[in-house]
């Protein structure tokens, strides 16, 4: 019996099979637990109502975070087929390409900081709070995805870095106000994996071979590699773990310099 058997996931994220969602996915359905997806637009209903169907699910609800209004109508319309639900995996992030690509300051406007902030940290925060009544008092868990550019600076991740940072402190308020009701947050910090949204980040190849030289492991991850500690997170094993940002990063976060030799 898998560690997640009786538990219900709503999976947002899922663009291709190389979305960090499907790992997460993957592990989860391998664990037992019954899963729900949504899907930003019309573009990707039908891959991911064909991925839900690879999991035996037939829950595919349309989601634009960017919409509070979608934001209620899809915990409403998952009502209609679960009263409470137990997990809920967060994977979204977006910022115009002109933001993520050279300097912090040439791509810096206005909105391109809101949109990144919206999409990318906002939206937990929103879906947190319209999942809070179907997902009170149930031990459930709630995760998200992070990136190191959080808390250090790196070349071309910019204002998406500065976004990263408040979805990191989102889960730290998320993790004291949820937590007396039983519900837990954590963020996963994964290495770079080539997915749609990498493919934004310019030089994205260059910093995923970086991390294959000099990460302690001398790889890169994968999409399992995530899937794995996300659903360990979303367990009653991790029952003891709230608020907290995990690596899951070959263990390339913990260096301080690199390209010397050994
Ligand atoms: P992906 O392109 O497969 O997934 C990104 C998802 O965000 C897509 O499913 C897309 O539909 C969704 N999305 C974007 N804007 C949205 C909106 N307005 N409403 C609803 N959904 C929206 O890429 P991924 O790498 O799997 O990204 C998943 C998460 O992992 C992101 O938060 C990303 O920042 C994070 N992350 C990725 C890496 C990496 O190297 N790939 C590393 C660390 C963290």
């Amino acid at each position: 019996m898998g560690f997640l058997q009786g538990k219900r996931a709503l999976i947002t994220g899922v663009a291709s099979q190389r979305s960090i969602a499907s790992g997460i996915a993957e592990a989860m359905h391998r664990e037992g637990a019954q899963l729900a997806f949504t899907y930003q637009n019309e573009k990707l209903k039908s891959r991911v109502e064909d991925a839900a169907k690879e999991f035996g699910s037939d829950i595919v609800i349309p989601l634009d975070v960017a919409d509070d209004a979608q934001i209620q109508a899809c915990f409403d319309a998952l009502g209609k087929h679960w009263d409470s639900f137990d997990i809920l995996v967060h994977a979204i992030a977006y910022a115009p390409r002109e933001a993520i690509d050279g300097e912090f300051l040439d791509g810096l406007t206005r909105e391109n900081w809101n949109i990144a902030h919206e999409i990318s940290a906002f939206s937990l925060a929103a879906m947190a709070k319209a999942a809070r009544p179907m997902m009170a008092n149930r031990n459930g868990a709630i995760v998200t995805l992070s990136y190191l550019g959080a808390e250090r600076a790196l070349a071309n991740y910019n204002v998406m870095g500065v976004a990263k940072a408040s979805l990191e402190a989102t889960v730290r308020y998320l993790a004291l106000n949820l937590g007396p009701e039983g519900t837990r947050v954590n963020a996963i910090s994964a290495g770079p994996i080539k997915t749609l949204a990498a493919a934004g980040i310019a030089n994205f190849r260059k910093m995923l071979g970086h991390v294959e030289a000099y990460a302690p492991l001398r790889r890169s991850v994968s999409i399992e590699d995530v899937g794995n500690v996300a659903a360990f997170l979303c367990s009653d094993l991790a029952a003891g773990v709230t608020g907290e940002v995990t690596y899951v990063d070959a263990g390339y976060n913990i260096l301080g310099m690199t390209g010397l030799d050994t």
